[in-house]
């Protein structure tokens, strides 16, 4: 067995002839893209790619099948031969919109094993929804009912960064998993999504949750924004088979750590004014006001929304949980524009080894004493941070 870097959450902006998927997404973002950066740049040996129940992404997929550069892997999952030798394993995923009996809506992920599966899945999701092009788009069933029509094509269901009060499903419509699932539904699920604004520890204030292996993935919209979450896991090898065992943490298989941001630098850690731009606590109990111009157009951070539903105001995280690292992915630091990152990746061989394992005076040779400083003091934990809220995200702060 060994270890696999994975960032299973990953947009497409445009398929390979320009047409759209992801509206918000990048020009750049396209499946061959992501599955070439993914090692080359971003360090990633398995990368999932959510936007594939799209038509318009199942013909890359198969022009890719077709023209030898994909084959699909005996474990599932598809091995991207990259032209600069190597690869890496794309994870054919799909995330929805699903909605709840009392309408309220939230995202979810479903990953499936062969390319068969993902046209037989978007075809049937296709009966319920308006649009099958686009990425994350509204369909007319159950979160339950995704996670059946998953499971029957041999597919995981996991919960989207469940606690955003944007289209999370604790974060936004209800307290515990079980209120969405129904109490037998428990089992469909095989991962809980953490999401930018919070880790571990603020998910284990959860009883109901301890049970799911915890996933932090990037949700990137962009190339740059590979790996700013990943997870490792322990597995045999690359496939889809391996990591579903992982995720159920059968025969010696699990995920054996999450790195993520600092909470702090999510874009909903705090609460936040949608009137004024202030971004705040908010006690449980308190009026939901703006403390700064009394607007009542507040959106409740993921910080505040657990201390109101927490089981246990303090962590009480499974024997099985692995650790959570914390990492300020190299576009946050301050004076390190995409240029000095492309000569770090040159350097270092990807993102992460610059980030997580190149010495200091190697750094500094690279792109000076001030910024290989600041990647160390990122490496420890030791940036001051400003946290982010109301959909802006924190900054590493530069004054004492
Ligand atoms: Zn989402
Ligand atoms: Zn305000």
């Amino acid at each position: 067995m060994r270890s696999y870097r994975v960032d299973l959450h990953v947009h497409i902006g445009r398929n390979s002839r320009g047409e759209q998927v992801k509206v918000t997404g990048a020009r750049d973002l396209t499946l061959e893209n992501i599955a070439r950066r993914a090692r080359t740049s971003a360090g990633l040996e398995i990368v999932g790619i959510i936007d594939c129940a799209s038509p318009r992404v199942i013909r890359d997929i198969l022009e890719l099948l077709d023209s030898g550069h994909m084959t699909e892997l005996e474990g599932g999952g598809l091995w991207y031969s990259s032209p600069e030798g190597g690869g890496s394993t794309v994870i054919a995923g799909v995330e929805l919109e699903a909605e709840l009996p009392g309408g309220c809506t939230a995202h979810y992920l479903c990953y499936l094993p062969t390319v068969a599966a993902v046209r037989e899945f978007s075809r049937e999701v296709a009966k319920h929804m308006t649009n099958v092009h686009l990425s994350t788009q509204r369909v007319h069933l159950s979160p339950r009912d995704l996670a059946s029509l998953a499971h029957s094509l041999h597919g995981l269901f996991v919960p989207a960064h469940v606690f955003t009060p944007h289209k999370g499903v604790i974060g936004g419509c209800v307290p515990r998993l079980a209120q969405a699932m129904g109490s037998d539904g428990l089992d469909l699920v095989d991962g809980v999504e953490l999401g930018l604004s919070a880790d571990t520890y603020m998910a284990d204030t959860i009883a109901e949750l301890s049970r799911y292996t915890f996933l932090s993935n990037s949700d990137a919209h962009s190339l740059p924004r590979l790996g700013r979450e990943f997870n490792v896991i322990t597995a045999e090898a690359p496939s889809f088979n391996e990591l579903a065992m992982a995720l159920r943490r059968q025969e010696g298989r699990r995920v054996t750590a999450n790195y993520g941001l600092d909470p702090k630098l999510g874009k909903y850690h705090l609460t936040g004014c949608d009137s004024c731009g202030a971004r705040f606590s908010l006690p449980p109990d308190a009026a939901r006001v703006c403390p700064a111009c009394s607007s009542t157009r507040i959106v409740v951070g993921v910080a505040d929304r657990l201390a109101a539903i927490a089981d246990s105001p303090t962590p009480h995280s499974p024997p099985h949980r692995p650790k959570y690292h914390y990492q300020v992915p190299l576009q946050f630091i301050p004076g390190l524009g995409p240029a000095r990152i492309a000569v770090l990746v040159k350097a270092f061989g990807s993102e992460l080894s610059a980030l997580h394992d190149a010495p200091e005076p190697e750094l500094a040779a690279v792109v000076g004493e001030r910024i290989a400083g600041l990647i160390m003091q990122a490496r420890s934990g030791m940036l001051q941070l400003d946290a982010g809220g109301g959909g802006q995200y924190g900054r590493v702060s530069l004054e004492d």
